[in-house]
């Protein structure tokens, strides 16, 4: 088994229900299993048109799938929860990105991870520091030091929680 983060979001429908329905799909694939969920966060969004605000979480999980296979998982899921792919960073209903894989980094044409954008985003940070205080990427930096290194953190709220 190899731990993972997956970041989820949603800013489309009923977000506090889709996040719940994602975190549930991932339980339920036979090789993969949520071992933690952060608190969620409304978050304003960033670039992208303009839309509404995000609902955001961190998922930690436990999988016997390659990061490849946690991806098509991922996509997949994504699917089966309607989201539909238009514009690039425009509104979803459910975003699911794979934040970290333990392990070397991965570097391929449909997938990078760590997600080459996450130590930028506190509204990625907030909620894996939250879910796994001791979340690291693969140079050894802990994510609550990169979220450190972003300063003050603005237009992150906890606003709930999604059951285990
Ligand atoms: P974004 O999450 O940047 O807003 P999308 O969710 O539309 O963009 O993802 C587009 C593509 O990003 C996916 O089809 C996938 O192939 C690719 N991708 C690359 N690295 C990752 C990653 N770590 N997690 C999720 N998707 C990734
Ligand atoms: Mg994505």
């Amino acid at each position: 088994m190899t731990r993972a983060h997956v970041g989820l979001g949603s800013n489309l429908g009923d977000r506090m229900a889709i996040l719940d329905t994602a975190v549930r799909v991932l339980d339920a694939d036979e090789l993969t299993h949520v071992m933690a969920v952060s608190r969620v966060y409304e978050t304003a969004p960033v670039g992208g048109p303009e839309q509404g605000p995000y609902l955001n979480a961190v998922a930690v999980l436990e999988t016997d799938r390659s990061p490849h296979e946690l991806l098509e998982l991922l996509l997949a899921t994504e699917d089966g929860l309607g989201r539909a792919r238009s514009e690039r960073w425009g509104p979803r209903t459910v975003d699911l990105d794979l934040l970290l894989y333990d392990g070397p980094p991965v570097e391929t044409p449909e997938l990078t991870v760590p997600h080459p954008r996450a130590r930028e985003r506190a509204f990625v940070l907030v909620p894996l520091c939250d879910a796994d205080p001791f979340a690291t990427f693969p140079d050894g930096e802990l994510a609550a030091a990169a979220l450190a290194r972003l300063g003050p953190v603005t237009g992150v709220v906890p606003v709930g929680e999604l059951q285990p």
